[in-house]
């Protein structure tokens, strides 16, 4: 796989290159936003690891002049602790991922994975997460060998969900998703519709799935049974 690794701390991007390297990578680095901007449009990576605060043009710009030319290569976010509306900004603007410094470079390459295996994913007709079952076909949802009895929207709620387990959308995506949305209706329909799920979908021998994440929205708990 080859991996674009937008970053201007040298020993971020040096610690990053060795590690994905080491996991079989190849890697390419940009130290700023301009030369990254330039090599992710003109050359075919299987993702892209790109850091928010940049000199010349900066991550989210960079994602952005991306997915305005329809590039749809996957795009994982490197954000500080603090850059919490810049990850909102990035997941509403395609990003697939993001990664909070500092983490160890075994989550970037899991993740990296992940992204590339959605991208990449053949259509599937029955989605499966831990004991939960989703068929797309029959709208059946089962948790174990538990029947789900599930609304429409909440149905396409968990679909949006099951498809990316550990990726993180925002209340904003969701409502784009689920209801066609192209606005912050502002008011805590995702949070009832979640809350509603978790209902349904959860018990005493069965854990939660939905996992909030504070101030930016929810996703499925990534990870096995
Ligand atoms: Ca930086």
């Amino acid at each position: 796989m080859n991996i674009l690794v937008v970053e201007d701390e040298k020993k971020i991007a040096s610690f990053v290159r060795k590690g994905l390297e080491a996991q079989g990578f190849r890697v390419e680095v940009a130290h700023d936003g301009d030369t990254g901007y330039t090599l992710a449009a003109a050359r075919p990576y299987d993702a892209v690891v790109l850091d928010i605060m940049l000199p010349g043009r900066d991550g989210l710009s960079i994602l952005r002049n991306l997915r305005e030319r329809r590039m749809t290569v996957p795009v994982i976010l490197l954000t500080a602790r603090s850059e919490l509306n810049e990850r909102l900004e990035g997941l509403n603007l395609g990003a697939d991922d993001y990664l909070t410094k500092p983490f160890f470079i075994e989550e970037l390459a899991a993740r990296i994975q992940a992204v590339v295996r959605r991208a990449s994913g053949t259509p599937q007709s029955i989605l499966t997460h831990r004991d939960l079952t989703v068929n797309l076909l029959t709208r059946e949802v089962k948790r174990g060998e538990r029947p789900v009895e599930l609304t429409s929207r909440e149905f396409t709620l968990l679909e949006q969900l099951v498809r990316s387990p550990g990726r993180v959308f925002t209340r904003m995506q969701i409502c784009e998703k689920v209801w066609g949305y192209d606005f912050d209706p502002g008011s805590n329909l995702v949070d009832v519709y979640v809350q509603r799920l978790r209902k349904k979908l959860d018990g005493p021998e069965a854990p939660g799935l939905i996992e909030t994440i504070r101030g930016v929205g929810y996703r499925m708990k990534p990870g096995g049974p």
